[in-house]
């Protein structure tokens, strides 16, 4: 480097540490570091990175809403990092003009690490393999970070290897093709693995070598394994950042207000990145599931032991079939007590009751796993050589009842029923609490910690109050609440068109007239934007209907189903050059397909969500239906639709068509307005003509051929 650049640079670090505040430095990073390595300066990233810094000054839980383009992850990133590093002290020279004094001061002091917790894996890898790489070699570069930033990602203990398990799996599959791989496993004991990386294991092989319930201190590696090391360096204060996913923080979080040992240190931050799903993990965490197979597991397990005394053998096994019959007896009474009238197609939570009869069962399965309680303690110490398997046992059967008792009391808990691929012996009775909002406030919003909740979809245009109430954040002092809103940097006026055909039959995916006319009108938007489309769904059903329909107009482009046998049908889709992708499910959010090949995208219905126990109840603390539908209901489907929507334009340089073909969306209807409102602010037209001419406009010669 010459000395006039050298100059250049150190006066250019000067001015970044010029004045004493950080949202300063934060700032001056982003106009003059960041664009050093090619990062256009965007001013909604500043304003968000600035807002999130006061957020966490002021200990305040910030609402973030960064649409796609912002860049809100470097965003919230630097401004809690920097935070963290003049709250450590680590750069006291910032009110200094001298460059040279930053790091004459340095200090160290003990550390709480940044939580920052996603809902997709792929932000997990994104953070901690590009993201948070990337910003800690520049700050290093410029001098503002001493030393390189340490992040790891945690997970659940399935993720991870049993130096225990993965030994006796060894031994038991000699003559196995896994035998080769497992051996190798043996020799990276120095470090932790997670089987997420292994591709080529089956689950059933990673099954048999990860963490399960069964690990306790009782085993004779604890002390020394390679997990429980893992363990112990995530939880010093090794690490400046820990990446999780929802599930695991709120996993530590409900740890902690039940004064049970935590899973994550204790931080000075959290961020929640991808907001949007945290109340359906909250639903998932705060959930009892009591499943059939759980508990005919474990008497299973019971029945194969081998008790020394005749009249204790005796016992288990009058005790497992009264178990046994009467787990069966409440499954088969709950299922038949579903009403046949609130089941849809896509239901996934079924309504039920526990009447007398279910009740009666839970009560005698109590009383049942009482009495084998009883009879496994006493034989703990008759039997030393099972004592691992036998405290596990305990554990179980205490769990089990633990979960009977709450569906005793059924007046405190919104309770449904779950089918595992529609088949009757993998059905779970599941519940929350119905004050869960009550609970989040007390467990995790009323914490003494700055919290960061961003996503691109938060709001509905602009306002939080769906979020606030779902989510119990509604009682958090106005005083401690921030809410920022940063729209989309891109030109959706130029580069997108919006169409939308009200002329459909009702949505009825049982209606043929339906299905068939949603297959001819997906097929003419096909043809008009020359494939290179995404066709959304919300039911798997629909979705299967309207492609054999559409497979039979269309031979021209490659038609791609998502679903079963397809192993990753978005990388088949990227890699077709023009071809459709009928989608359900995961890809209404977090799927990034940047460029021409996703120029047009079909939203075929509204994505109103199906009703479920939980929005029956939710309806009835409003004054009536209509309140809900207004506050509830629509908020969340365009919430929704946003996600899906969003997959559009992924970079300034993206052009193409959102369709949305539902006969709601008439000018003059209850929902149009709200939904141009909260989508891309772009020109609306109701002419296939006006789409084809869109697309000859906007693409080169090369998208066509
Ligand atoms: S302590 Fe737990 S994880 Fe470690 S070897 Fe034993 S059972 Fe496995």
């Amino acid at each position: 480097m010459d000395i006039e650049k050298r100059k250049l640079l150190l006066k250019r670090k000067q001015t970044i540490f010029a004045e004493d505040k950080g949202e300063t430095l934060i700032k001056n990073i982003f106009k003059h570091v960041l664009p050093e390595y090619g990062y256009s300066i965007r001013k909604n990233q500043i304003d968000l990175a600035a807002s999130i810094y006061h957020s966490i000054k002021k200990s305040n839980i910030a609402l973030c809403e960064a649409e796609v383009g912002t860049g809100k992850t470097f965003a919230y990133l630097l401004a809690a990092i920097i935070f963290k590093l003049i709250k450590e002290k680590k750069i006291e020279g910032i009110g200094k003009s001298k460059f040279e004094g930053v790091q004459e001061k340095l200090k160290r002091k003990p550390k709480k690490p940044i939580i920052i917790s996603t809902s997709s894996i792929a932000l997990q890898k994104a953070l901690i393999e590009d993201y948070i790489p990337e910003l800690s070699k520049l700050l290093k570069e410029w001098g503002i970070l001493q030393a390189h930033l340490l992040a790891v990602v945690r997970k659940g203990k399935g993720h991870y290897i049993c130096d225990q398990r993965l030994e006796d799996c060894i031994r038991s599959i000699k003559d196995k093709p896994e035998y080769k791989k497992l051996k190798k496993l043996v020799e990276l004991s120095y470090k932790q693995i997670d089987l997420d990386d292994y591709d080529d294991f089956t689950p059933y092989v990673k099954s048999r070598i990860n963490v399960n319930d069964k690990c306790s201190n009782k085993c004779r590696k604890y002390y020394s394994c390679r997990y429980n090391r893992f363990l112990n360096k995530a939880m010093s204060p090794t690490y400046d950042i820990q990446i999780c996913n929802h599930n695991y923080l709120l996993a530590d979080i409900k740890r902690r207000s039940q004064n049970k040992s935590p899973l994550i240190p204790d931080y000075f931050l959290i961020v929640i990145d991808e907001a949007h799903k945290i109340m359906d993990t909250a639903r998932q965490m705060y959930n009892t599931p009591l499943s059939k197979t759980y508990i005919l597991k474990i008497l299973n397990i019971i029945g194969k032991l081998n008790f020394k005394r005749k009249k204790t053998k005796k016992s288990v096994k009058r005790y497992i079939k009264l178990l046994i019959h009467n787990t069966n007896r409440l499954y088969t009474e709950l299922f038949n007590n579903i009403p046949r009238d609130t089941i849809f197609e896509d239901t996934e939570k079924f309504k039920t009751s526990i009447n007398k009869k279910a009740w009666v069962s839970i009560k005698s399965i109590i009383f049942g796993i009482d009495s084998l309680i009883d009879i496994i303690e006493n034989n703990i110490y008759i039997m030393p050589n099972k004592k691992n398997l036998l405290y596990y046992i305990l554990r179980s059967l205490k769990d089990i009842k633990g979960r009977c008792n709450i569906y005793l009391k059924e007046d405190n808990i919104i309770y449904w029923l779950e089918i595992a691929n529609k088949d009757k012996n993998k059905i779970t009775l599941c519940s929350i609490p119905k004050d869960l909002q009550k609970r989040l406030f007390n467990d995790l919003w009323i914490k003494p910690v700055p919290i960061i909740l961003t996503s691109g979809t938060l709001s509905e245009s602009g306002s939080f109050s769906h979020l606030k109430k779902k989510t119990g954040i509604e009682n958090v002092r106005r005083a401690r609440l921030d809410e920022v809103t940063k729209g989309s940097p891109f030109n959706y006026q130029k580069n997108t068109l919006m169409y939308i055909n009200d002329k459909l039959p009702f949505p009825n995916n049982k209606d043929n007239k339906y299905i068939n006319e949603l297959s001819i009108e997906v097929g003419r938007l096909i043809k008009a934007a020359h494939g290179h489309t995404v066709v959304l769904f919300t039911s798997y059903r629909a979705m299967g209907l309207v492609f054999k329909n559409v497979s039979d107009i269309i031979k021209e482009y490659p038609l791609i189903k998502m679903g079963k046998g397809m192993t990753n049908p978005i990388d088949t889709f990227k890699n077709s050059k023009n071809g459709v992708l009928f989608a359900a499910g995961s890809f209404w959010e977090g799927i990034d397909v940047p460029g021409d090949i996703l120029s047009s995208l079909i939203v075929v219905k509204l994505p109103f969500a199906v009703p479920d126990p939980i929005s029956e109840y939710e309806q009835t603390l409003y004054k009536s239906l209509d309140e809900y539908k207004d506050k509830v209901i629509v908020p969340e489907m365009i919430i929704k639709l946003k996600q899906g929507v969003g997959r559009l334009i992924r970079s300034e340089a993206d052009t193409g068509v959102i369709s949305i073909l539902d006969s709601r969306m008439k000018k003059n209807g209850n929902y149009y307005n709200r939904v141009v409102k909260a989508l891309p602010n772009c020109k609306v037209t109701n002419s296939i003509s006006e789409v084809k001419r869109f697309i000859n406009n906007k693409k080169e010669e090369a998208y066509f051929k």
